[in-house]
């Protein structure tokens, strides 16, 4: 999915003093190392916006992406954002997760989860722009919690 592009944390091929093309706005800059590809105001700004979501989690516990969209004005794409680079985690206890790219299966951040992260070749990790923060946890089902198991 086109959408998904916005989503990816290049470490690979990035080379220092390189022109880039910003993720989030577009511009050309000139690649200075670190991670991302954003340009330098599109960087402050992420790194502005990270800090309110990391202050909010930290000083208000788990709370869920809706939660801390309204609460820190960042708005959800950048929160899933966040969730698709590694940077954030659903908790276990969430009833809401995100899916993994490959096999739909819910995981707590990333882009994979586990398995479909070992099956994939080197050319297609560079293809996908994908690096091992990007690998989910699955979460594990929560025991005596009910749930609704739809009838065969
Ligand atoms: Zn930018
Ligand atoms: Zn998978």
């Amino acid at each position: 999915m086109a959408a998904n592009k916005l989503f990816t944390k290049v470490r690979t091929d990035g080379r220092i003093g390189e022109p880039k093309v910003c993720v989030k706005c577009g511009k050309m800059f000139t690649y200075l190392g670190f991670g991302h590809f954003y340009c330098p105001v599109c960087k402050e700004r992420d790194a502005e916006d990270f800090a309110k979501v990391r202050d909010y989690i930290y000083e208000n516990g788990v709370a869920s992406a809706l939660e801390v969209s309204e609460a820190t004005g960042v708005s959800l794409k950048v929160i899933e954002q966040y969730l698709r680079e590694g940077r954030l985690e659903i908790p276990e206890s969430s009833p809401i997760f995100i899916k993994c790219e490959k096999c739909s299966i819910d995981i707590r951040s990333g882009r994979l989860c586990p398995e479909c992260a070992t099956s994939l070749s080197n050319a297609m990790r560079i293809e996908m722009n994908f690096d091992n923060e990007q690998i989910g946890a699955v979460p594990k089902k929560l025991e005596g919690k009910m749930r609704y198991l739809t009838k065969k």
